[in-house]
C-alpha cells in the first residue's frame, strides 16, 4: 500500500496506474475507519483493478466547528485497517493541498462559487433543501465542493459511496450529472453494528450507555420496515415519536418518509416508485443519522 500526501504525487502515482490501462477505484472518507468504510474497499476490489481511498476531514462541510474539532482523527489506526484490507493507495492531503486560504477564509463553499466547478452551475434545488440540508447550512455545499475535486484528480472510473448517508448520495449522483463526469457511483449497503446500530465514526464518541440508547433508532427503523404496510405515514410519525419518547437521553431532530429518488417528503405511499424513512437524533451532543429503504 502506497500512501501519498501531496497532490504532486498522487497524480504521478496515477498516471502511471493509467498508463496501465488499469481501472480505478475511489473511496472519499474522513478517516476514523471502521468496517462500513471497509466495506466499500471491498466492493471496489471487486470490481476494479486499482483501489484509492482518501482520509480527508473536510473542513468546508462542517457549520458546527466544535464537531470539526471533535471529529475523531486515528490516521494509524486507519492505515493499519487498509493495509490489512489491501488497499493500493491511501491519499492523506493536508487542507492546504485542497483550498487555497481564499476559499477557506472565504468559506466560498457556495454554489455561487464557480471555482471548484470550472465555471458551471450547479444547483440541487429541493435534493439540498430538506434533512441535513435543512438542519445543517452549507454541509452539501462542502460536501460536493470536496468530492468534486478529489474526483477531478483521482479521475476513478467507478466511486463508492454507503447509503448510510442517503442524502449525500443523492447529492453526489447530482453533481456527477450536473458537472458530466464520466464516473460510475455505486452505492453499497449500510454496515451495522451487532446490535442494528449503523457505524459511524461518531459512535466512537458514544458512552457505553449511549452506544446501547442509539440501538434505538435502527431498531424502529426495522420495525417501521414490517409496520408500513399497515399503517398510515401520521400513524408511522406518532409511532417513532412515541418510541423516542420513552429515551429521554435522545433528541429527536427530524424524522422524515420521504421519495427515495426526490428526497421530498410524502403524505401517502404507493404513490411514489420508492420510499425512505430518515432520521437525525442528538445523543450526548453527539448527531447520528440512519434511513431504511421502505419499497
Ligand atoms: P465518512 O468517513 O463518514 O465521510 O464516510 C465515508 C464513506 O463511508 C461514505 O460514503 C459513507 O456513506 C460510508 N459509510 C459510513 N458509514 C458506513 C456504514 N456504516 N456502512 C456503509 N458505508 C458507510
Amino acid at each position: 500500500m502506497v500512501v501519498l500526501n501531496t497532490l504532486k504525487q498522487l497524480t504521478k502515482h496515477l498516471k502511471k496506474v493509467r498508463d496501465q490501462n488499469y481501472n480505478i477505484g475511489f473511496i472519499p472518507t474522513m478517516g476514523a475507519l471502521h468496517p462500513g468504510h471497509i466495506s466499500l474497499i471491498h466492493a471496489a476490489q471487486q470490481q476494479q483493478d486499482i483501489t484509492v481511498c482518501s482520509i480527508f476531514v473536510n473542513p468546508t462541510q462542517f457549520n458546527d466547528l466544535n464537531d470539526l474539532l471533535k471529529y475523531p482523527r486515528t490516521i494509524e489506526a486507519d492505515c493499519k485497517l487498509l493495509e490489512e484490507a489491501r488497499c493500493d493507495i491511501v491519499f492523506i492531503p493536508e487542507v492546504s493541498e485542497i483550498y487555497s486560504p481564499e476559499e477557506l477564509l472565504l468559506k466560498k463553499n457556495s454554489l455561487e462559487d464557480k471555482s471548484w466547478t470550472e465555471g458551471k452551475t450547479v444547483d440541487f434545488g429541493l435534493l439540498a433543501d430538506v434533512m441535513e440540508g435543512a438542519h445543517r447550512p452549507g454541509h452539501f455545499n462542502g460536501v460536493a465542493q470536496v468530492v468534486s475535486k478529489l474526483l477531478k484528480i483521482v479521475r476513478p472510473n467507478k466511486v463508492y459511496f454507503g447509503q448510510k448517508d442517503f442524502q449525500q448520495l443523492a447529492i453526489i449522483r447530482s453533481l456527477v450529472k450536473q458537472l458530466n463526469l464520466p464516473i460510475q457511483i455505486i452505492a453499497c449497503p449500510t454496515i451495522r453494528e451487532p446490535s442494528g446500530l449503523a457505524m459511524s465514526s461518531r459512535n466512537e464518541r458514544l458512552s457505553h450507555k449511549e452506544r446501547i440508547s442509539a440501538a434505538l433508532l435502527s431498531e424502529i427503523l426495522f420495525e417501521l420496515k414490517d409496520l408500513y404496510l399497515q399503517k398510515t405515514i401520521p400513524e408511522l410519525k406518532l409511532f417513532v415519536a412515541n418510541k423516542i419518547m420513552t429515551d429521554p437521553m435522545i433528541e429527536l431532530e427530524y424524522f422524515e418518509i420521504s421519495d427515495a429518488e426526490t428526497l421530498q417528503k410524502i403524505t401517502h405511499f404507493g404513490l411514489t416508485k420508492s420510499a425512505v424513512a430518515c432520521f437525525a437524533i442528538k445523543l450526548g451532543g453527539i448527531r447520528l443519522i440512519d434511513n431504511i429503504v421502505l419499497y
